[in-house]
């Protein structure tokens, strides 16, 4: 089996479906309200458990009802969870989501997800010496990620750097890591000033930019290469990005070739675009091989 460490968020999503959406000063009632695990850390883990890695999670949350929710969540899915910190006196992340009028609109609480220290890190230093891949997103502090790129590169251990949400990234971190995967957005706020077609002929085999249901387009040091995302009717594509990320780590821990893992990626994520909710939709690994075949 394949090591992948995800150091990353975990939270509860707490949806409100309403047909109305207040306006500032103002009380609606709403239909039902969600309770489900979510944070791109967990997303991934979660993912990459079920495409059949052996997954841990690094992390923290709080010493709340919202943290046994996460553990157990995570644990269900036969994700490792000896690194993720409970935290005293603090309170798990929470994503505040109104769903109303055809549109979501969220408000993000990080708590424990920003309270993860280098030190939490250190505790889990032989787990990440004995990965085949390491994951980040950035919904953990800065000097987490830097700290994670820099013993990554130390051993020789590879690190998937997925930049969502978007926000500066210092140079060491993008050099440091083997692989990053930016949506279209991301990628332009991430090389501002560069076209599209510069920035991936600069970082070869390195950076993925995904395309939606175009799939995710590459450079493989001679030519820009787009890997076609597989036709499906998509019905929720929450998640979408987290599979596609978890697949694609997945692949490449296995030793498939940089384009495989693109296409293994491809297919996991197609799946999960038609299920609703970002871990309700995410494929096993037999759905996906069976795409595939
Ligand atoms: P994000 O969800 O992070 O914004 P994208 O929208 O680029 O990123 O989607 C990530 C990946 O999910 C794509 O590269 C593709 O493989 C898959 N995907 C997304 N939307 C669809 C879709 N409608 N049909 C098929 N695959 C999709």
């Amino acid at each position: 089996m394949s090591k992948i460490v995800v150091v990353g968020s975990a939270s509860i999503d707490l949806t409100v479906i309403s047909d109305k959406r207040p306006l500032a000063g103002e009380t609606v009632i709403g239909k039902e309200l969600l309770l489900s695990p979510g944070g791109k850390g967990a997303n991934q883990a979660v993912a990459a458990a079920r495409l059949g890695a052996e997954v841990a999670f690094v992390g923290a949350v709080g010493k709340d009802n919202y943290a046994s929710e996460i553990i157990k969540n995570l644990k269900q899915n036969q994700v490792n969870t000896e690194y993720l910190c409970q935290l005293e006196n603090a309170a798990s992340g929470t994503a505040h989501i109104t769903l109303a009028e055809g549109d979501n609109s969220i408000v993000v609480i990080p708590a424990a997800n920003m309270q993860l220290t280098p030190a939490m890190i250190d505790a889990a230093f032989e787990l990440i010496r004995s990965a085949d891949i390491v994951m980040v997103q950035q919904e953990i502090p800065l000097v987490v990620i830097e700290y994670v790129s820099k013993i990554c590169h130390d051993l020789g251990v590879k690190l998937l750097l997925n930049p969502a949400p978007i926000r500066e990234i210092p140079a060491s971190v993008i050099n440091a890591a083997s692989y990053i995967t930016p949506n279209e957005h991301e990628a332009a706020a991430l090389f501002p000033g560069l076209s599209l077609e510069d920035y991936l002929a600069q970082n070869p085999h390195k950076l993925i930019v995904t395309q939606g249901k175009n799939g995710a387009l590459y450079h493989d040091g001679k030519e820009q290469v787009l890997v076609a995302g597989f036709k499906v009717s998509a019905l929720d594509t929450t998640g979408a990005g987290d599979t596609f990320n978890a697949a694609f780590a997945v692949a490449i821990a296995e030793g498939k070739s940089f384009a495989e893992s693109i296409c293994f990626a491809n297919a996991a994520a197609a799946l999960s675009v038609q299920k609703l909710g970002a871990q309700g939709g995410m494929p096993y690994r037999n759905e996906v091989e069976k795409m595939l075949s």
